[in-house]
């Protein structure tokens, strides 16, 4: 998505360790006429799914979510990534390695929010390794429901979690892909 594309050369700043710091329009503060046009973009390409729940990772992914999800006029729920008190009931639970914060998490949804007659599109801002998105995908498969594909703002392209979801046949969209990062500059997939 060219606006995207734009923002991330714009905006965007390549930290150390592979990693690429937009707290200025989408982990921090949210460009929300940008997100919108994202949204706008997802739901084209998914348009003829009966999605009916949009599922993503607390804390950077919600933004995405909610914008696709009112688009497909269905909830967002995200997973949290610890237990809290306001968390009641069974839950479905995944193991997640955390890129950006290096730890071990618990990825965790209520048993009420998703169910077999759901069809999900995980979002999320980020795929890196796909540790995020494959612990989504494990916890949509425990609820028995759908899973009808994955919308990404930016995907590192040089990292190895998209392709080898998609080797495994699902269908990631992703509105901007990183072939190369570095102090020098930023390429996309074309
Ligand atoms: P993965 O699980 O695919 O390895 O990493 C994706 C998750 O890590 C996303 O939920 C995102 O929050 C975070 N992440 C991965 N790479 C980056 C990055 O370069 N910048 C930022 N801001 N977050 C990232």
């Amino acid at each position: 998505m060219e606006l995207l594309k734009e923002t991330i050369l714009k905006k965007g700043k390549v930290l150390s360790g592979d990693v690429l710091k937009v707290g200025s329009f989408l982990n921090n503060q949210i460009d929300v006429k940008l997100l919108s046009a994202m949204a706008d973009d997802v739901f084209a390409h998914f348009k003829d799914k009966k999605v009916t729940k949009v599922l993503t990772v607390e804390a950077s992914g919600i933004a995405f979510a909610c914008f696709i999800a009112e688009r497909f006029s269905c909830d967002a729920v995200f997973a949290k990534k610890s237990m809290t008190t306001n968390v009641d009931g069974e839950t479905f639970c995944a193991d997640c390695y955390s890129f950006t914060h290096k730890t071990a998490n618990k990825l965790i949804v209520p048993k009420e929010y998703l169910s077999e007659k759901d069809v999900v599109l995980v979002a999320d801002d980020f795929l890196a390794n796909g540790q995020a998105v494959n612990a989504l995908i494990s916890i949509i498969k425990d609820a028995g429901a759908e899973l009808c594909g994955v919308a990404i703002a930016i995907e590192k392209g040089f990292q190895c979690g998209g392709d080898a979801l998609r080797n495994r046949g699902v269908d990631i969209y992703s509105l901007a892909v990183i072939d190369e990062m570095n102090a020098g500059g930023i390429k996309f997939r074309a």
